[in-house]
Formats: structure tokens, C-alpha cells, sequence
């Protein structure tokens, strides 16, 4: 080629990228001889890492050792740190000489889309194929010289860990032209895609001065970019944005999705080096991890046996955690009667028996449940499933606009929302990250499971459906997903509406699979259990004694208990806010429980215990479900609790704040109280329309049945 300058390469400065993970701070020790600490770098404060590196002939060069990332557009800030060292935008380092980008061989295929992107931009490069023995291992050989042929750069196969080839390394730097060839444009776009870019880019180096390879990269970050954050990209003159607007106009008519025809065109290249320069060993197959990885992660099979895994889960808590509840209540009852043989009759007697021992017991009733879902979560994340359900999930949240990266938190929401809105943070987009925090609260979190529990135990009867599957275990899963088609939903209108912009794109690392830790699963058990046990006996012991007083005082003289929990301060708020619940189907002892419950939710668990127990008097026989079943409205004698009630309650809680602690956090996460009382303000609204409707709507067929 014209540039030939073989003769005499002198690197200063040569750069080694990667994607985390691929060795590269193993190599760069290899290559300089010094002792960097090998591992992730931690968070945001990335240190700059550099080394001399002998060269066979000629002076020595400098070694900067990179961040990790997995393509020149990704977002978080050590990744950007990466991106604009290698293409020279960076403050106080120069553009490297010649890039080493150090490959992971048994990951080839992600690995290729950061050094497709880095061979565009005609930087420079040597590939160090790294980790060739782990690829060995589990049945991957590469065929080194197709691998050259086809991506156009020098490939060596490396053991940086053993320090294998590290001088045929050092050996192909000094072997590589200063001046690179052009890139020619290896991977294809559809037609028009292909004429676009290349119209524009030719513009953008008209125009702006912008070196070829450089200008095709622009040209597709242009048409990639959201159409409406155009206007701000005062880089580029209004002629050049003007036609921008045109080329998105164009292809958006064709039905093209800007957003990942690019991506998906250099997918489909790499896919197909990879299989002429890929040879599975014919003795190894496919990985076994492979073969369940194609299953569980296809686009429809993959959703099918989440959902089945996620019944199978819902169904197990129920029938597994019945006997355990059992022996809770029944511990609870003995507690209770021996307390009140013991102590003379009187106000503190029934302060204790009803207020205290009542509320608690009610809460601590449904630990069992938490317990086994924790468990089987905790069974499913240790097996690597749930990294597969993350990449599943990650196709949904980037149609609603969300980066891949927000179903962590989310699933971490289904612990607690708290846990989870502090997990935003590892989102880079601000705005994403605010989407992520206002949706989070409305995945369902432990503390709902009481609700639901005690509902379905009261109007769900357990019927089996199909033989296998059971209405309440299937009931509870539909709540849990309502909140979390919710939260989607949301999300899709935020980012729609006051939160546009932001391009998700999603690589998520599938780790092999693994025989799950029981230890781990049983501490994190145990961490879950001691949380919830610690609510009881603080927050929901307070308010269900103080809840006592409300409901026995001021006291009636006389009358039967239901007349005299009607006259008490609880009886006279309740018949406050009846009107405004009404319309949800829910009588004034519900909203008494909706008000309590506004502290955290399970209060509300507590608080029907307390009032059902202290409205039921003495004789107060049966769990809670049974009396709540059994409960009439004094006036009309129509049953308190229909199934359709139940369902109300239950879709109430799904949507509805009812949490100080996670409005506390939203405070601090959004430093002001704006967000917060949004958060609050569009959770209610939401809670209160969807419950509504379903109100109706049960109505409705209820009557329509009737008839
Ligand atoms: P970085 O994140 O890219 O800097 O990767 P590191 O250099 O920290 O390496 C990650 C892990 O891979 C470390 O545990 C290394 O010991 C290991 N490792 C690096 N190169 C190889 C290799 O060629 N073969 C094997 N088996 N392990 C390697
Ligand atoms: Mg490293």
C-alpha cells in the first residue's frame, strides 16, 4: 500500500482494549513485566495504568493499560474513558500508535463487535487471542489464520496467564504498518441503509474535515441518534442536520429501526467469521451450557419457560409453606391463650392478646412464604438462570426504551424496592436511571406477600387447574406480574414523554452454570427472615398496639363488640373516609387498613387482625381468613370480603406507594422532594384508576351472572 513503513515502526504509545474479563491486565503484565493488581476496575475512579514495553528493535514504547468495555458507544464513564483515548478525543493522552485488543477466545463472538468497531475507525491493530486454552477446554478451536484473513488485522493466539505467546505478540507490533489501510467496510447494511451512510459520511468529510473512517462512524451514530436531540448537536452545521433529518424521515418510512439496524448488520458479520473461523471440536459438540443457553434464551421459548419456572415457584411456596404456617399460628394461638389465662381480664389483658400478640402473629404467619420464595429465587440466581432471564427481559426493557441494565434493579425490587432503587446507580443515562427508580417501587416487594397471601387464603378458593396448578398459586403470580408489566408500562410512557432520549443497547455476560451454593442461598434466607422478623416486632408491634387503643377507645357501655368498635376513634375514621374508597368496593375497616399501611404494607395484614379480633370479642375462633370470610357488613349482611374484593385489595397493593422508607430513599437518590411526590402522586392515581376499573368490570360480570 501507499503508506508502507514497515521498515521502521516506532511505537510511543501503544494501547491495550478488551472487554472485561478478557485478561487484559494479565497480559499487560506479561508484556512490561510489572505487577498491576489483576481484577475489574472498581467503579468510577479509574487510574491510569502504564508500562514500558521492550520492542525487539527499535526504542521502547509506552503500555497503557484500558478499561474494559464491549463497544466504542457504550455509555458508563470508564467505558467513555476507553473510547475517547483510542479515538483521540481525550484530554491529556494522545491516540495511541497501534492498539493490542486482547480477545477472549472463548467468547469470540461478543468480543468481535468491539474489535469490529475499532478496525472501522482504522486504528491500528493486533488482536491478542486470548484464553485459547479455557476455548480448548470446552471444545472451541480457532482457526488463526481465518481469523487474520477475515478481519484483516494480525491475530495471535495467546495464555497470557502462562505467558504464552507473548513474544510473538510483541514480534506482530513490530510487523504492523504505521498507517493502516482504509477499512473496507466489511460488514454489510441493508441497501438503503448502506447508500444513507455513505451519503452522509461523504458529506461529513465534505463538510467537516472528518477522516474517512471517522465520518462513517459519525454517520451512524447521526442516524442512530434520537431525532429530537438532533437540534443540540451543534458540532454539525444546519445543513448537514437538515439532511440528517431527511435520511431518519427516510428510513423510518422504509420501516427500518435505526435504533438497531447497525448493530444487527455487524451481529450478522461477526456471526459469520465466527463460523469459518470457529471449529467446534466434533467430539464436544455444543456445550451443554450452549444447548440450554439456545432453549432458554430463545425469543419465545425462552419467555415460556420463565413463566413456567416463575408458576412452578408461586405454586411450590404455597403448598410447601403450608405446614410451617400452621405450626406458626398454632404457636401464636397457645401464646395467646396462656397469656390471657394468665393474667387477670382487663384493659392491658386485651391490650397484649388482641393488639400485640394478634397483629404480630398475623404478620408473622406468611414468614414461611417469603422464606421459600427467597429460597427459590436465591436457588435460580446461583445456577446463572437468572442472568438468562435478565437477557430475556433485557429484549423487553429496550422496546420500552430502557437500557438491559434496568432489569437489576428491578429484579432486586422484587426483594425490596430500597435495595433496588440504590442499584440504579450502575445506570449510566440519567435519565434512564430516574425511569428505573420511578417504576421500581411498583414490582412487587416482599412486603406485599402478606397482603396477597391473606387475601387469596380468604377469597381464593384452592382450586387445581389442569391438575397441576393451583388458583391461588397461579393468583399470586398474576399479581406479581402485573406489577411487573406495570412498571414496564411506565416506564415506556416515561421515556416516551418528559424522560425521551437515550440509545439502549444490551450485552449482558451469560455466566456458565453452576450447582447453586446452599450455604449462600440459606445466609441470604436467614438475612431475608431477620429483616422481616425485626418489622414485626418494632414497626408492626406499634402499630398494632397502638391500633388497640384506637379501636377500643373512646368505650362504649354495653353493646355487642362490633357496636363498640363502630363508636371507637377507629370506627368514627373510618366512616371518614368510606366515601372516598367506595367506589373501590372497600368498606370503611379496608381504609382503615389502607391508612395504617401507608407506613409499610403488611401494617395492613396486622391491622385487619387487630380490628377483626377486637370486633369479633372473646370468642374469637379460627385464623384470620376464616373470620374475614365470615365477616358481614352490619347494615345490608352481605359478606365483607367477596373474591372480588379480594382481587381489589390485591391489585391495590400491587400499584399503591404505601411505603415511607422508599419515599425517604427517593428523597436522598434524588436529592429533592419533587421526584418523590411525583413517584407517590402517579402510584396512588394509578392504583386508584386500575382498581376502579376492576371494580366495574367485576361488578359487571357479577351481575351479568346473576342474571
Ligand atoms: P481484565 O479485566 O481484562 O484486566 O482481565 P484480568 O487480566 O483481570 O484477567 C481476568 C482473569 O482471567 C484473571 O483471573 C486471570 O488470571 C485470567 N486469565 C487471563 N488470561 C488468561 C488466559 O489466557 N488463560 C486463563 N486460563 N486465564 C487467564
Ligand atoms: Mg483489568
Amino acid at each position: 500500500m501507499a503508506h508502507d513503513a514497515r521498515s521502521a515502526p516506532h511505537f510511543r504509545l501503544v494501547a491495550l482494549v478488551g472487554n472485561p474479563n478478557s485478561g487484559k491486565t494479565t497480559l499487560f503484565n506479561a508484556l512490561t513485566g510489572l505487577r498491576q493488581k489483576v481484577g475489574n476496575y472498581p467503579g468510577v475512579t479509574v487510574e491510569r495504568k502504564e508500562g514500558r514495553l521492550r520492542m525487539p528493535e527499535g526504542p521502547d514504547a509506552t503500555l497503557l493499560d484500558l478499561p474494559g468495555t464491549y463497544s466504542l458507544t457504550a455509555g458508563s464513564p470508564d467505558e467513555q474513558i476507553a473510547t475517547e483515548i483510542l479515538l483521540g478525543t481525550a484530554h491529556h493522552t494522545p491516540a495511541p500508535d497501534i492498539v493490542i485488543c486482547v480477545v477472549d477466545a472463548s467468547h469470540l463472538e461478543r468480543n468481535l463487535y468491539l474489535v469490529s468497531q475499532i478496525i472501522d475507525h482504522g486504528i491500528p491493530t493486533v488482536i491478542a487471542l486470548n484464553m485459547v486454552d479455557i476455548a480448548e477446554r470446552s471444545g472451541i478451536r480457532i482457526d488463526v489464520r481465518v481469523l487474520a484473513r477475515d478481519l484483516g488485522v494480525p491475530v495471535v493466539p495467546t495464555i497470557a496467564s502462562r505467558g504464552e505467546g507473548i513474544r510473538e505478540l510483541t514480534a506482530a507490533l513490530s510487523g504492523v504498518r504505521r498507517v493502516a489501510d482504509a477499512p473496507s467496510n466489511r460488514w454489510r447494511l441493508p441497501a438503503p441503509v448502506e447508500r444513507e451512510t455513505d451519503e452522509l459520511a461523504g458529506i461529513l468529510e465534505d463538510v467537516h474535515n472528518i477522516a474517512p473512517a471517522h465520518a462513517r462512524h459519525e454517520a451512524i451514530s447521526l442516524l442512530t441518534a434520537e431525532s429530537a436531540l438532533l437540534d443540540r448537536m451543534d458540532r454539525f452545521s444546519p445543513e448537514v442536520i437538515a439532511h440528517v433529518r431527511r435520511d431518519h424521515a427516510k428510513l423510518d418510512f422504509l420501516g427500518i429501526d435505526r435504533r438497531s439496524v447497525f448493530v444487527e448488520s455487524r451481529y450478522t458479520w461477526i456471526k459469520s467469521v465466527c463460523m469459518e473461523a470457529m471449529a467446534r471440536n466434533p467430539a464436544a459438540g455444543m456445550s451443554l451450557s450452549d444447548r440450554i443457553d439456545a432453549v432458554v434464551t430463545h425469543r419465545v421459548w425462552g419467555v415460556v419457560i420463565f413463566l413456567a419456572l416463575m408458576a412452578i415457584v408461586f405454586q411450590a411456596m404455597f403448598s410447601w409453606a403450608q405446614l410451617p404456617m400452621e405450626m406458626i399460628r398454632e404457636g401464636f394461638d397457645w401464646l395467646g391463650a396462656r397469656t390471657a389465662s394468665a393474667m387477670p381480664p382487663g384493659d392491658l389483658r386485651d391490650l397484649i392478646v388482641h393488639g400485640g400478640i394478634a397483629g404480630v402473629a398475623a404478620v408473622v404467619a406468611f414468614l414461611p412464604q417469603i422464606l421459600f420464595l427467597f429460597l427459590f429465587l436465591g436457588l435460580l440466581e446461583d445456577t446463572g438462570y437468572m442472568a438468562r432471564a435478565a437477557f430475556i427481559m433485557g429484549r423487553v426493557m429496550s422496546r420500552v426504551g430502557l437500557h438491559g441494565k434496568s432489569f437489576i434493579p428491578l429484579l432486586g425490587s422484587f426483594a425490596c424496592a430500597i435495595p433496588g432503587i440504590m442499584a440504579t446507580r450502575t445506570i449510566d443515562n440519567p435519565r434512564d436511571r430516574l425511569a428505573t427508580m420511578l417504576v421500581a417501587p411498583l414490582v412487587s416487594c416482599s412486603a406485599r406477600l402478606p397482603v396477597y397471601a391473606l387475601m387469596i387464603a380468604t377469597v381464593i378458593p384452592p382450586l387445581k387447574i389442569l391438575g397441576v396448578l393451583s388458583l391461588p398459586g397461579l393468583t399470586m403470580l398474576s399479581m406479581y406480574l402485573l406489577g411487573l408489566v406495570m412498571a414496564l408500562f411506565m416506564a415506556w410512557i416515561f421515556k416516551k414523554t418528559f424522560l425521551r432520549g437515550g440509545h439502549p443497547s444490551f450485552i449482558i455476560e451469560l455466566p456458565p452454570y453452576t450447582i447453586p451454593s446452599l450455604r449462600s442461598t440459606l445466609m441470604l434466607m436467614w438475612e431475608r427472615a431477620w429483616l422481616f422478623l425485626k418489622r414485626a416486632g418494632t414497626i408492626i408491634l406499634g402499630a398494632s398496639i397502638l391500633l388497640w387503643f384506637l379501636a377500643s377507645y373512646p368505650k362504649l357501655d354495653g353493646g355487642t363488640p362490633s357496636e363498640k368498635l363502630n363508636h371507637s376513634f377507629v370506627g368514627t375514621a373510618g366512616r371518614v373516609v368510606e366515601p372516598l374508597i367506595r367506589p373501590l368496593g372497600f368498606d370503611w375497616r379496608i381504609g382503615i387498613g389502607l391508612i395504617t399501611s401507608l407506613v409499610q404494607r403488611e401494617v395492613f395484614v396486622s391491622t385487619m387482625a387487630t380490628i377483626y379480633d377486637v370486633g369479633a370479642g372473646e370468642h374469637s375462633e379460627g385464623g384470620l381468613p376464616e373470620k374475614l370470610r365470615e365477616s358481614k357488613d352490619p347494615l345490608t349482611g352481605a359478606n365483607s370480603f367477596t373474591p372480588l374484593t379480594g382481587i381489589c385489595i390485591m391489585v391495590y397493593y400491587v400499584l399503591a406507594m404505601q411505603c415511607f422508607s422508599t419515599v425517604a430513599i427517593m428523597r436522598r437518590e434524588t436529592n429533592g422532594w419533587k421526584w418523590p411526590m411525583f413517584q407517590v402522586a402517579y402510584m396512588t392515581a394509578l392504583a386508584y384508576g386500575v382498581t376502579f376499573i376492576v371494580f366495574r368490570i367485576g361488578t359487571a360480570i357479577a351481575a351479568g351472572g346473576g342474571a
